[in-house]
């Protein structure tokens, strides 16, 4: 028998992308007539300006931050209505994202997370990407789209 999905996340960052990834899992969603959960992780500004101390605007960064999630919130809201859900399947969160992707997947008790993948090589390839992040330790099956460059 084909296995069946009841919990669906997708985790979307806010990119020319997001559709491609929303009407995938909506696709899958529907087949499986599961339930569908949004997530978007907002990366602290810390990460990326850690050991900036001497420029002083670390005081501006919960604003923006905060700046981030609401716009976010505002998409995610937007998406899910799209599809006839409402603001409670949608989650923005502030962390790692592949972290806090497994994290929310498992809290939720979703058995099914749907996000992109990029075909990278090079230095991207050695780095690394969100999709193998979530890979490495998920809770759950993992969907990735492959994103069309
Ligand atoms: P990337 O690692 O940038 O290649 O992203 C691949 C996919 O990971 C995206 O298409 C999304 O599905 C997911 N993703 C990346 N960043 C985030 C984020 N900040 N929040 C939620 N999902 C994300």
């Amino acid at each position: 028998m084909a296995k069946s999905y009841e919990k669906i996340l997708v985790a979307v960052d806010i990119t020319d992308e997001l559709d491609e990834v929303v009407s995938a899992a909506s696709e899958v969603a529907r087949q499986h007539d599961a339930e569908l959960h949004f997530i978007t992780v907002i990366q602290p500004m810390s990460y990326a300006y850690s050991g900036y101390e001497s420029v002083g605007s670390y005081a501006a960064f919960p604003e923006f931050e905060q700046q981030a999630q609401a716009s976010a919130r505002a998409v995610l809201k937007e998406k899910a209505a799209d599809l006839g859900l409402g603001e409670e399947r949608t989650a923005v969160l502030l962390g790692r994202p592949a972290t806090v992707i497994r994290e929310h997947a498992a809290d939720l008790g979703a058995d099914l997370i749907v996000m992109g993948s990029h075909g990278r090589h090079g230095l991207g390839l050695l780095l690394g990407s969100t999709a193998t992040g979530v890979l490495h330790g998920a809770p759950c099956d993992v969907l990735t789209i492959r994103i069309k460059e």
